[in-house]
Formats: structure tokens, sequence, C-alpha cells
């Protein structure tokens, strides 16, 4: 007879005294990845017995960015919620022994309840870092509650995960030195010994621990930034594990196949900018042509610009970005305003700064506002074709650069072609008689 698979519990247990940081949100996805991919069940629980440090606002945010990236649980819990089922197993303790009503100090402060610690060796098999072992004796009796009302950290996990019926803790490394005594406790409320995989922790590219310094650690700053959810799901997925071979996007539901716990790197993951910043350009090719173009479509809503310019001026705008955020930031310096309103001019700097000639200039413009109003096929190749061999003959500078400012009032802009063909003819013909008439009036 077959007999039946376990069904996996996993947990993501935030307290809710910070906005969801990156490293807890890979903590999450881990969990998350684990048990959809043994079909199993994630558990979401707050634990915010912390009264002063626990805020709404906080647990606000952990559920909104998870929402955000997609890691639904099958169940939620708040610690502060879960007071009577503590005290039940605290009142068990205390009644088989394992724990005791003390004096919280030796002058006598107050009473506490303490685990009566059985000072022995503890060891388990961590799934990414292998065997850990512990002499718990230098633990002494430590305090597991500050009264039967109020349980401290560790009774609440241990209790917790053996009433949600977790079979695996998955967690930062940091909570490796909270281990043995989460597994005395464990034992003495007669709990199945759990599965513990510690994580390796974040850090910044001076191998620092990752921290505010180092920029957006929050997982709603990067909403802001206008980065996409599955991309922020594909570096944090990377940031710890790799498939073994040369791939490296993914969407979640790719992760759920392909992740394995047991690949986890023991060593620190590095959190690399430019690598985020690729993944979520190669996720917002993943969205495709038409999509892409709806978002730069909203981004560009309220300003004056055609829907025939925004056809033109997506796919250069997307080649340009790694993320949407992007978009706004660019209209906010001014970066984008020539395609939206006629640029301003000064004469000098229509001249090319090696031969600054104004007649010259003048020349070179009239002869392109010829040639490009006998152009029919306005296309980008097009224009290219026809003015390129014009400035061949003429210098390309002389000829390329009074064009370029022309059309942009810029010193960096896209190159002429490309700004001529998503102005379109009309456009483009009038802005160069503007800068025409702007050098005939300073000669
Ligand atoms: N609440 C703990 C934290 O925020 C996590 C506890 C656990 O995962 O066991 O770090």
């Amino acid at each position: 007879m077959e007999t039946p698979k376990e069904k996996i519990v996993t947990r993501f247990a935030p307290s809710p005294t910070g906005f969801l940081h990156m490293g807890s949100a890979r903590t999450a996805l881990y969990n998350y990845l684990f048990a959809r991919q043994n079909e199993g069940k994630f558990i979401l629980r707050i634990e915010d017995t912390d009264k002063e440090r626990s805020k709404k606002e906080f647990e606000d945010d952990i559920l909104n960015a998870l929402k955000w990236l997609g890691l639904n649980y099958d169940e939620i819990y708040r610690q502060s919620e879960r007071t009577e089922i503590y005290k039940k197993h605290l009142k068990k303790m205390v009644s088989d022994g394992s724990a005791y009503e003390a004096e919280e100090s030796a002058g006598g402060s107050g009473k506490v309840i303490r685990f009566k610690n059985p000072n022995i060796k503890i060891s388990w098999n961590d799934l990414i870092r292998g065997k850990i072992e512990f002499d718990t004796t230098e633990l002494k009796d430590f305090v597991i509650a500050k009264n039967m009302e109020t349980p401290l950290y560790h009774l609440a996990v241990v209790v917790d995960d053996l009433e949600m019926g977790v079979t695996h803790v998955i967690r930062g490394e940091d909570h490796i030195s909270n281990t043995p005594r989460q597994m005395l406790i464990g034992r003495a409320l007669g709990a199945p010994e759990f599965f513990y995989a510690h994580i390796p922790l974040i850090l910044a590219p001076d191998k620092s621990k990752l921290s505010k310094r180092h920029g957006a650690v929050s997982v709603n700053e990067y909403t802001r930034l206008g980065y996409e959810p599955g991309a922020v799901i594909n570096f944090l997925a990377l940031m710890g594990w790799n498939p073994g071979d040369e791939r490296e996007i993914f969407t979640l539901d790719e992760l759920v196949k392909e992740f394995r716990l047991e690949k986890v790197q023991k060593g620190g993951a590095v959190f690399n900018k430019e690598k985020f910043d690729w993944v979520n350009k190669e996720h917002i090719k993943l969205l495709g042509a038409v999509e892409a173009q709806n978002r730069i479509k909203k981004l560009l809503a309220d300003q004056k610009i055609s829907d025939e310019t925004i056809d033109k001026l997506s796919p250069i705008i997307i080649d340009r970005i790694s993320r949407f955020g992007e978009i706004p930031e660019m209209i906010e310096s001014g970066e984008l305003d020539y395609f939206f309103a006629k640029p301003e001019y000064e004469t000098k700097n229509l001249l090319w700064q090696k031969k600054p000639d104004p007649i010259l200039a003048s020349k070179h413009l009239e002869k392109v506002s010829m040639i490009l109003s006998d152009l029919k096929d306005f296309s980008q190749e097009n224009v290219k074709k026809v003015i390129w061999e014009y400035a061949e003959k003429e210098g390309r500078g002389e000829v390329l650069w009074p064009m370029r400012y022309a059309l942009s009032g810029r010193d960096k802009s896209p190159d002429p072609f490309t700004l001529a063909y998503v102005l379109g003819k009309k456009e483009t013909l009038e802005r160069l008689g503007n800068a025409l008439s702007k050098l005939k009036s300073d000669v």
C-alpha cells in the first residue's frame, strides 16, 4: 500500500514593525514556491505580539506588497488574536514541569515563566546548511512568557507552527541561533520535528548587510519606481538560487516548477542593481509590444501628443528604458519636452562646435528642408537614406548637428532621423523653418 505523502505546510511570519523588506519578500517567495510545487499550503502569520513596535500601517504594507507580487496565501493569522491558544499550552507546560513561574531577576522585580532547560546537545539537518549542532546548556532556563497572557516570541512561534501543522520552516539565517530554543520548546510540547531551511542573507555590493543606506530596500519603493512585479519576483528568486544552467528569466509559474530548496546557496546573496534592471527589461519584453505600448499611452496621457506620435515613439522609448517608472521621470526632467512642444533655441547652439558658421548652418538647414519636403515616404529609413547621402558629401557634423538641434533644442537627444520620423513631416519642416529664421535674424 502506498503511504500518503504528508501535506507540506510552509509559513511566512513577518513582524509588522516596518515596511516589507526585499529580504523578507524573498523569504515569502521561497516559502510560497516550496508550498505550491508540493501542492502544499502557504500560510501568512502576522507576528504582532510586540504591541509597541507593531503597527497596522506596516501590516497593510505587507498585505499590499504580497498581493502586488502575486504571492497568494491560503490562510492568514495574527498572533495578537491567539492569546488563548498560547495560554492553553503554557498551562500545560507548567503543569507537566517543562516550564515554571519564577522571579524575573535575582532582585525579584516580578514573575515570568521560564522554560525548564533539559541541557542537552541538539542538532538538526538544515535543508540548506547541512548538519548544525548546539549545546543548549548555555541557554539556561530562558524566559518564554511574561505571564499567561503574554507569551514571548519563541513560544508563540513554536505553538503556532505546531497548531498550524507547519512542516517546513524556511526563514533567514539570522534565525539559526533561535532554532535550538524553538526545538527544545517543540519537544516539550510534543510537536513533530520541523524541517528547517535557513536562507542566506542579502548583501549589498560591498558585502555588508543590505540596509537603507544602500538605497531602496522595501518592496513598496520598487513599486513606486515602476518595476514589474514579475521582475521583482524573478530577481528575488535569483538572489540565492539558480536553476543550475544558463536560464535567468522566469515567471512565477515557471519558478513554481523549477525552484529547488536544496539548491539554495549557503553564502550571502549580493543585491545587484544592474542585474535587477536587466531582469526588469526582460520582463517588459515578455509583456509584448501591444501591452507595452498601452502602458506608454497611459503614462503619456496628460501630455500634448497625438496617438500617431505615441505609436511611433513607443518602440524608441521601450528601447531606452529598463522600467516604466523612468517615463514619468523623463517627463519630469523635461527630457521628452521636444516631443510635446516646439523647442526654443539660442543661435549658438544650432551651430556645430567645430565649425560654428551661421551662414553654413543656414545653407545646410535649407537644403535639408528641401530634401525632406520632396520626400513622399517619411519612414525612418527613408529620411536617413536621403539625409545621410547629403551629409556624407557636405560633412556629417556640419549637416546633422544643426538638423538634430533644430528638431530637439537639446544637446542630447535621439538621432535626427529618428526625431524627424517621430515628429512627422509637417512638424519637422516647421521646426527646421523656425531654426532657420532664428539663424537669419541673428546674422
Ligand atoms: N517574526 C520573525 C521575523 O520577522 C520570523 C519568525 C520565523 O520565521 O520563525 O523575523
